[in-house]
Parts: structure tokens; sequence; C-alpha cells
């Protein structure tokens, strides 16, 4: 184990890095700048945790926000890290102790904030230091593009130049488009950086934005369904947070409010209730959320429009950490427009910045608003259009956005899922994706015949598929569990837990594709107007014969057969045979249930 390695499991207690984190502690370890742009919860942290923990010296970390410098602290001193913190809400003996163990050489982390770095004593301190490296969180803030620009940052550079040797500098943030990021390189003047960022895509996150009209309605009606489970409610006002979760309350769910007005003790309580699950609901504002580590938050529901997207994005990014699926919805009416409108318009009380720049602010603070217009006036995929503005390619359709489920219709593809994992269970769960592929197309290449499987019984049996359509229900039986990926001792996908059910009980998979709203809307009104209580007595019927049989529920008869069942409502048994075809395996008996099933359906309609 290298050292980094055994860091990270004796401070951690983590085995493995996350994508990206040992790329950037190599960069910095070899002496150079990095910048990291990793979304909220990749593990940034840790990034120049252990750098610093490795390097000789000291290294500070800017970052500008107490209650997460304090969180970080405390989390080190449990794992016997030397750090400490230097902000502007200690008193000045706090400070001048701290400085003190700094200068006694006692302190291998200074976390410190901004406005405390221009501080004479703090420069003079720093200037006996040796420091090895500053790292600069929420590096995106030294941008005036930034949706969080903050003129104390403005300090940084000359901090940096001040410094009698140039450490190595790392920045670090989670949301920054192109032009942020060109910004922090220019302004943090860094040298030839590692640049890395990773993806922004949260797959497990569904979004979805709809027009209120009886918000608190919606959104009761949303969390009822929640059954239980946690979730944060962001509001735009304080006054909102306090009547809506009295109001969540009065409804039968434990909620309570949260935001920057709250004494520090009650912020706490508040937080500490919501993260043992005590509490599941939290109303609040956008002060909520930094540095508090939930991991099982299943739904964000944005009651009113966020001022930005990079806001949007880092907020509902709260659900879901843990990688299962959680729900993000925004509820939004053209008011909430108005007010940020309103806000933005407004002179910011803010002495550091000139004329020239507020009038600046003003206009970049309204453009990213025009933007999160767009985002929830669109109809196409919301999770696009939030890639995108990070600068992300993506495809135009994700299956796992409100709009994407709006533009798409539920395709039946029990039928092709029974086929792969049989083809599966044939080649002995020795092939990959690709190859399986092949082989179901009935390709007759050089590898396919080396290992004979030109010869399985499944060789060939989706010839009438594309190879994109296989692959997407294979990348589906992986998602809901039917399919697992093993690497050893080659990739390949094996069998799992719920292949079963689906082989040999009939049970049905679907996959959304995506048809024209038009065409979803008209699908889905015929498909209700359908029989549904007939059609779901002959798939029980036919998931009960196929367990008895012991043969995957296709081969009895497929949905599409079924639907034409439900359509035609069959009474004799020629009919009913001409609609299942003569291949059919079904026997008389079998018949004669299915035409009692179909006959007590006509009756009682
Ligand atoms: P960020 O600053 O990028 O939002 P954090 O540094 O707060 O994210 O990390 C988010 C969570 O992920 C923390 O609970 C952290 O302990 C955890 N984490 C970080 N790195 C790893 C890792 N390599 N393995 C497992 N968990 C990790
Ligand atoms: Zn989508």
């Amino acid at each position: 184990m290298d050292l980094k390695h055994r860091l990270l499991w004796e401070a951690f207690g983590y085995t493995e890095f996350r994508p990206g984190q040992q790329k950037l502690i190599d960069a910095i370890l070899a002496g150079r700048d990095v910048l990291g742009v990793m979304p909220t919860g990749a593990g940034k942290s840790i990034c120049y945790q252990i750098s610093a923990m490795l390097l000789p010296g000291v290294s500070l970390v800017i970052s500008p926000l107490i209650s997460l410098m304090q969180d970080q602290v405390a989390a080190l001193h449990r794992a016997g890290i030397a750090a400490c913190l230097l902000n502007s809400a200690q008193t000045i003996q706090e400070r001048r102790e701290t400085m003190r163990l700094i200068a006694a050489g006692r302190c291998k982390l200074i976390y410190i904030a901004p406005e405390r770095l221009m501080a004479p004593e703090f420069c003079e301190l720093a200037a006996q230091l040796p420091v090895s490296m500053v790292a600069v969180d929420e590096a995106h803030c030294i941008s005036q593009w930034g949706h969080d620009f903050r003129p104390s940052y403005r300090k940084i550079p000359r901090f940096l130049n001040n410094l009698p040797k140039r450490p190595i500098i790392s920045a670090f943030t989670a949301t920054a488009t192109a032009q942020v990021r060109e910004d922090i390189l220019q302004a943090l003047q860094l040298r030839e950086p590692e640049r890395l960022v990773t993806s922004f895509d949260r797959p497990n996150l569904y979004y979805e934005v709809r027009r209120a009209y009886d918000r608190e309605d919606q959104l009761l009606r949303f969390i009822h369904r929640q059954n239980g489970a946690s979730g944060i409610v962001y509001c735009l006002t304080r006054k909102k947070t306090g009547q809506l979760a009295e109001s969540l309350r009065h409804n039968g769910i434990p909620a309570l409010a949260y935001h920057a007005g709250l004494e520090p003790m009650a912020r706490r309580q508040v937080q500490q209730q919501f993260v043992s699950g005590e509490i599941p609901v939290i109303v609040a504002t956008n002060a909520f959320g930094m540095g508090i580590d939930k991991p099982d938050v299943r739904f964000v529901v944005h009651f009113g429009m966020p001022r930005d997207i990079e806001s949007y994005y880092q907020e509902a990014g709260r659900a879901g950490r843990d990688g299962a699926p959680a729900h993000c919805l925004l509820l939004f009416e053209e008011k909430d427009i108005q007010l940020h409108q309103f806000l933005m318009e407004q002179d910011p009380e803010n002495p550091a910045l000139t004329d020239e720049e507020v009038a600046w602010l003003k206009r970049q603070n309204l453009a990213r608003l025009d933007r999160m217009k767009c985002y929830v006036f669109t109809e196409t995929c919301l999770r696009q259009h939030i890639l995108q503005y990070f600068g992300q390619e993506a495809p135009d359709f994700c299956g796992q956005c409100g709009n994407c489920e709006a533009s798409s219709v539920e395709k039946d593809v029990t039928t092709e899922a029974q086929k792969i994992l049989s083809c599966v269970y044939r080649v002995r769960e020795q092939c990959n994706a690709d190859m399986l592929c092949r082989i179901l197309l009935g390709k007759d290449d050089p590898d396919i015949r080396s290992a004979g499987y030109h010869a399985v019984s499944t060789f060939g049996i989706m010839q009438d598929s594309t190879p994109e359509e296989i692959l997407t229900v294979i990348q589906h039986l992986v998602a809901i569990g039917c399919l697992v990926r093993q690497d050893n001792p080659k990739p390949r996908l094996c069998l799992s837990a719920g292949a079963k059910p689906v082989l040999f009980q009939g049970e049905a998979v679907s996959i959304r594709v995506q048809v024209s709203r038009q065409e979803a809307r008209l699908t889905r009104d015929s498909r209700t107007s359908e029989n549904p209580e007939l059609a779901k007595e002959l798939r029980r019927f036919r998931r009960k014969l196929a367990g008895l049989r012991g043969v995957p529920a296709f081969l009895l008869f497929s949905d599409r057969t079924l639907e034409q069942l439900v359509r035609k409502l069959p009474r004799s048994e020629a009919k009913l045979s001409r609609i299942l075809g003569e291949n059919s395996r079904l026997r008389q008996r079998d018949l004669q249930k299915m035409l009692d099933i179909i006959q007590k359906y006509g009756d009682s309609h």
C-alpha cells in the first residue's frame, strides 16, 4: 500500500479513491498546481487534506464557509490530524491562541476565511511559515462571472504574491461554467495546472419541473407519496419556511423550518434531527445544506424557482448522495421570476465594489436568471439542459426526467429481456454486452465461432433488432438488477437475483422510449381506455402458467398478443386460437381457462 492509500484508510476509513481524487493528489505531490472541478459530494476535501498531510511544511485551506470549516477541522481532529482554523467568528483570544500553535509548528493544515488573509498579524506569520500548498475551496467565488462572487476572494492573489516562496496552488469548485474555469485559472495565476473535470451527471437523480397551480397542495401530495422518506423543501424566503413547515406538520408530516435567522443552537439542533432521521422533512432557505452530509435524502423540492442553475444543481444535488434513486422536483410560478428580478435590480450593499462592478454584477445575475428561466420552460430533456450548462455533452434523451417521460412511452421489452437473459445463461455468463449483442444478432465472426457461440440456441434470435435496441435493454437489465457486471477474469455479464422472475415467472420489463409529445399523449390515452383489468387478469394467468411449466412467459403468448386479446375479446376457442397463432404452446385446458377469464370480464362489464 502506498502512503496516500494508507492515509485514506487510517485517517478516513476508505479503501479506494473516488474518480479523480488520486490524479489530483498525485499532481499536487509532484509539485503541480491543480484545478479540480467536481460536483458536490464527489470528495474534493480529501484531495487537499491527504496532499497536505503528505507534503512537507504546512498547507492553508481558504474556505468561505465557517460551518463547513468547523466540521472539517473537528473531523480531522477525530482522525488525529493537526488542523486548526482562523475565522472572524472567533474571539481575539481564540485567534491568538491558534496563531501561537501555528507559530510553534503544531498545525499541519490551517483553514482560513478569505477575509482573514490580509490581516497584518496573519501576513506576518505566514511569511515565516514553510507554506507548501494553498488550497482554494469554492474557487468559483473568485470569479465575477460566477454565481457566488465574493469580493474577499480577490485578496487571495495579493496574499499569494506576498509569500516569500510561491506554494503549490490547488483550486476546487463544484460549479464552474467554462468561463468561470478560465477566470479561476487567470485570477489565481495557476501554472500549467492539472485540470480535472469529473462528470456532472447524477444518473440516479430524476429531475422534474412542474408549473404550480396550487403549490402547497401539490407539495403535500408529493410528500405523501414519499412514504416518510427524508427530503428537503427549499423556499425563497425565511418567512415562507416557517409557514410551510407548520402547514406540513398540520397535515401529518413531521417537518422543521431552517434559515440563517435562527439562533446557532437552534440551527444545529434542526440539522442534527434531520441527519439522524428523527425529522424527515426540512423546510429551508438556501442557507441549509452546506456541509450537511446526509446520504439518504430521497427528494429535494424547490418550492419556488432558484435564482440560477448553479444554485439549483447544488441544492437538488443534496438528494441521492448514496447513489439510490431520488427525485428533484421544481414547483414554479411566474411570480418567482419577478421576485428574483426585483431582488437583482436592488443595489447590493457592498462597499467593496465600485459602481461599475455593481452594474456588471447585476447584468451577470440577470443573464443567469435568464438561463434558469429557460430551464423551467424547456420541453426538452432537463438533464441535458443542466449538463450543457456546465459545458458537458449530453444526449437529448435521458429517459429519467419529467420532460423525457412526457415525451416517451413505456415499451414492453419483456420478450427481449427474456431472450437476452436466456443468452447470458447459454453462454455460461462468459460474455460482455458487445459479444452478447453479436450473438443475439447472429453475427458469424471468428471470435464467436472459436468460442462455439454460433451453436447456442439463442444465436441469432434477435436478428430483427438493431444493436442499439439490444444494448439499451441490456443496460436496463443491469440497472434493474437482472444482470450484473463482473470483471473476473474478464469483463462479462452475469445473471443476478432479478433475472429469475423475468425468465420464469413472467415478470414484465419495460423501458421508456422517445416519441413525439403528441404521440406520447395519444398512447397514454388509448392505453387507459383498453380494459386494463382484463389485461391484468390475463397477465396474472400467464405468469402462473409460466411458473407452473417452468418456461419463459413470452413463449406462452407475447404482450402484443395480449393486447389483441384484450381488444378483440374472443369468445370461441377457434377465434382464440387464431389470435394466439399456430405456434402457441397452450393446451386446450389453458384455452378454456382463458375463455372463462374473458367471458367473466365481458359479463361483468
Ligand atoms: P465535496 O467537498 O466534493 O462536496 P466532500 O469532500 O465533502 O465532498 O465528500 C463527500 C463525502 O464523500 C464525505 O462524506 C466524504 O467523507 C466521502 N468521501 C470522500 N472521498 C471518499 C472515498 N474515496 N471513498 C468513500 N467516501 C469518500
Ligand atoms: Zn431527460
